[in-house]
C-alpha cells in the first residue's frame, strides 16, 4: 500500500488493488499507465499544471499533469482520493496516479473521470438553467460536500475531510447536470478517535476571493477540525450565489419573457480581478459586505430558499453557519415540496 515513487529509474506504480477508492475502471495497475495514455486536448491550465482530455484504453479520461515543483500537491491529492470511502457520485472519480519520465523530465499525473461540460464556472458562464436544474446543481454539490465532511464510523470507516478550496472552478458538471467536487490538493483529514488533523494545516491557503472572514483575518482555530468545515460552508454559500444568478425565471405572466443575471464571480463588483488579501479583508472582514441578492429571487421558491441558505452559509460567525448536511436536507425537503425531481 506504500507509495513506491522514485524506487527505480523508470515509471513506478502508485496504486494497488486492495486499498483506497479502487476504481471500477481499473483494479490493479502495475507500471506505465503513463505510457498507455494519449493526450488529446488541453482543457485546463493553472498554477499547478495542466489538465488534459486523454484516451486511455479506449476511454476518455482527464489527466492532471503537475509541474515538478508541485509534487507535494500531487502527493496530497492522490492521498486524499485514495482515502477509504471517497467514492461518491458527487465527488470526482479517481482512476489512477502515476509518474512519467525520469530525472529532469519527471511529471506527476493524476487520472480521473473526464467531464466534458467542464467546471461549474465554465458551465454557468455559457448556460442558463431553470429552477429544477438549479436545484439539482445545488443539491448535488451539497451532497458531495456533505459526504466529504462526514466521518463514518466502523471498521471500513471514513475520515472527515475538509476541502479548503471550494469554488466554482473546483466543481465539475457531469453529463446528468449533477456536480462533482474536484481538486483536493489542499484538503485535510480528521479522525475523531485520535482528535487529530492529518497534516499541519497552514492558514490562508486556498483562493482569496472565496476565503472566509476567519481565514482572511487569521482568527481561525486550526486545531479545531470543525473550523475548516465552516470555512468550506462560507465558500459554498458564494457558489450557490453564482448558481442562482444563472437561474432563469419568467417575468409576470408572460412565459416567454425569461430573465436571469449574467454570470459573475462573487465580489466582482467590489474587488479587482485577482484580488489581494488586503482587498478581500477590507470587503469581507471590515465592511462585512456579501454578494447582493436580487429582488427577483424572492419570486421563485427554489431561488428564495437558496437565498436564505446561502446567507446562513456566509454568516460572519463561523459557528452560526449551516452544516453541509443541513443544507442537503433543506434542499431535499424543497424537492419534495415543489415536486421537483432531483435525478
Ligand atoms: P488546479 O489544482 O490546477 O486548480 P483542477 O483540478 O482544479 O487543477 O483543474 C483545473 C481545471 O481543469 C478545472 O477548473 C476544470 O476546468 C478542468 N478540469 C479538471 N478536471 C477535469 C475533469 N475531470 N474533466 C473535465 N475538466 C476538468
Ligand atoms: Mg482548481
Ligand atoms: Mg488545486
Amino acid at each position: 500500500n506504500a507509495y513506491s515513487v522514485k524506487s527505480n529509474n523508470h515509471l513506478t506504480d502508485v496504486i494497488d488493488a486492495s486499498s483506497g477508492s479502487g476504481s471500477g475502471l481499473l483494479l490493479l495497475v502495475k507500471r506505465t499507465i503513463a505510457k498507455q495514455i494519449q493526450m488529446e486536448k488541453l482543457v485546463g491550465k493553472g498554477r499547478y499544471g495542466e489538465v488534459w482530455l486523454a484516451n486511455w484504453k479506449g476511454e476518455n479520461v482527464a489527466v492532471k499533469v503537475f509541474v515538478t515543483t508541485e509534487e507535494a500537491s500531487w502527493f496530497r491529492e492522490t492521498e486524499i482520493y485514495r482515502s477509504v470511502l471517497m467514492r461518491h457520485e458527487n465527488i470526482l472519480a479517481f482512476i489512477a496516479a502515476d509518474i512519467k519520465g525520469t530525472g529532469m523530465w519527471t511529471q506527476m499525473l493524476l487520472i480521473t473521470e473526464y467531464h466534458e461540460l467542464g467546471s461549474l464556472h465554465d458551465y454557468l458562464k455559457t448556460t442558463a438553467v431553470d429552477p429544477s436544474a438549479l436545484l439539482t446543481l445545488a443539491f448535488s454539490a451539497a451532497s458531495g460536500l456533505s459526504h466529504l465532511h462526514t466521518e463514518i464510523f466502523g471498521t471500513q470507516g471514513k475520515q472527515a475531510i475538509a476541502h479548503r478550496d471550494i469554488k466554482s472552478k473546483n466543481i465539475l458538471v457531469k453529463r446528468n447536470r449533477e456536480c462533482a467536487i474536484a481538486d483536493f490538493g489542499l484538503a485535510v483529514r480528521y479522525k475523531s478517535e485520535t482528535n487529530e488533523i492529518d497534516i499541519a494545516a497552514n492558514t490562508r491557503v486556498g483562493t482569496r476571493r472565496y476565503m472566509a472572514p476567519e481565514v482572511l483575518d487569521e482568527s481561525i482555530d486550526t486545531k479545531l477540525f470543525d473550523a475548516f468545515k465552516s470555512a468550506d460552508m462560507y465558500s459554498m454559500g458564494l457558489v450557490f450565489w453564482e448558481m442562482c444568478r444563472r437561474c432563469a425565471t419568467t417575468r409576470g405572466s408572460d412565459k416567454w419573457n425569461m430573465q436571469a443575471e449574467d454570470y459573475a464571480l462573487p465580489y466582482h463588483d467590489v474587488v479587482p480581478s485577482d484580488p489581494s488579501f488586503e482587498d478581500m479583508y477590507e470587503v469581507v472582514c471590515i465592511r462585512k459586505l456579501r454578494p447582493v441578492i436580487p429582488p427577483r429571487w424572492n419570486e421563485n421558491e427554489v431561488l428564495r430558499t437558496l437565498s436564505n441558505l446561502m446567507q446562513e452559509c456566509w454568516h460572519q460567525n463561523p459557528a452560526a453557519r449551516l452544516t453541509s448536511l443541513r443544507v442537503k436536507k433543506s434542499l431535499c425537503k424543497l424537492k419534495g415540496d415543489t415536486g421537483i425531481k432531483i435525478i
